[in-house]
């Protein structure tokens, strides 16, 4: 199914506000953003022009034909609105990375930090866990894993290429919180945190769908909460989202060794490079890439 409407300027870049939560694609010439939703794809060109795809391109592109464009979960309204003086509870938060990088893992870390240990992790510096750098990150994460309960699901891309086919992959990433969370509920009991906080990706009620659908023993659903830029509003999601770079890293750098060559991280252009140098050799990527990413094409042409 395809659906295209024409939107201004101004919604254009409401639509990719909106959208930015969603995985996005490779954005085509023209394009502003495209992304996949789980059900559709949506396409954004700077004509003013909105492509919609898939299962769900009528409901989805009826949202934005309304006049009731208010009604709408905004991302702001998106999340659960978290209660204040939330940045002073005792929270679990997680957070995952990898999910747009052809090379490497899909990292998702949940980090426990209570009440009485906000203190020592403010001291850690890192409220701005954004703009710390590769090499701060690994002095801080040891501390992290000393001091605070944590999980950490680091799935690897063999494993990952595995599951890739059956699971999207905000599927696999709400399987990986779920996964997490559970385990560092389980470490702190019978403590229980006040709330958690997943950093979003998905729309809470697509989250829970993802975990019905895989059919999840356990599903970790008591006082969730949902927000972009979790790392701001509190220093669990912060603390998570710094442990889960450090593992992604320290894969790659194994990963690196094995394959003998630094594999990059990101999607881009030299990843493709790299590739094909790995095919060149003889190399199976499946071991080291996540095989679905348009990267895999583009290295094969280049060979
Ligand atoms: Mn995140």
């Amino acid at each position: 199914m395809q659906k295209v409407i024409q939107v201004n300027n101004q919604k254009l870049k409401q639509m990719a506000h909106y959208y930015s939560q969603f995985s996005s694609k490779k954005v085509p010439t023209g394009a502003l953003f495209s992304i996949n939703s789980g059900s559709a794809t949506v396409t954004g060109y700077y004509s003013g022009k909105v492509m919609f795809q898939g299962k769900t391109a009528s409901a989805e592109a009826a949202k934005w034909q309304s006049n009731s464009i208010h009604s709408l979960d905004t991302p702001k309204k998106m999340g659960t609105t978290l209660p204040a003086d939330f940045a002073n509870w005792s929270v679990l938060g997680s957070d995952e990375v990898g999910a747009g990088a052809y090379f490497g893992p899909l990292t998702t870390a949940a980090v426990y930090v209570s009440q009485e240990n906000l203190e020592w992790v403010r001291a850690l510096g890192i409220a701005d866990s954004k703009t710390l750098t590769d090499d701060r990150m690994k002095k801080i994460a040891p501390q992290i894993i000393a001091k605070l309960p944590h999980h950490v699901v680091n799935l690897m891309p063999e494993k990952y290429n595995q599951l890739q086919p059956l699971h999207n992959v905000n599927q696999m990433k709400a399987i990986s919180h779920n996964f997490a969370l559970g385990k560092v509920l389980d470490k702190i009991f019978p403590i229980t945190p006040q709330a958690i906080l997943i950093d979003q990706f998905a729309q809470q009620s697509t989250y829970f769908n993802y975990l019905k659908n895989a059919k999840q023993q356990r599903i970790i659903h008591e006082n969730v909460y949902f927000t972009t830029k979790g790392e701001q509003y509190h220093l669990s999601v912060a603390a998570a989202s710094i442990l889960a770079r450090v593992v992604e890293l320290d894969a790659m750098s194994k990963l690196s060794v094995e394959a003998g060559i630094k594999l990059p991280i990101g999607a881009g252009r030299e990843v493709d490079t790299v590739a094909a140098e790995l095919l060149r050799r003889g190399i199976d990527l499946k071991h080291y890439a996540k095989l679905h990413f348009a990267n895999t094409k583009k290295a094969e042409r280049l060979l």
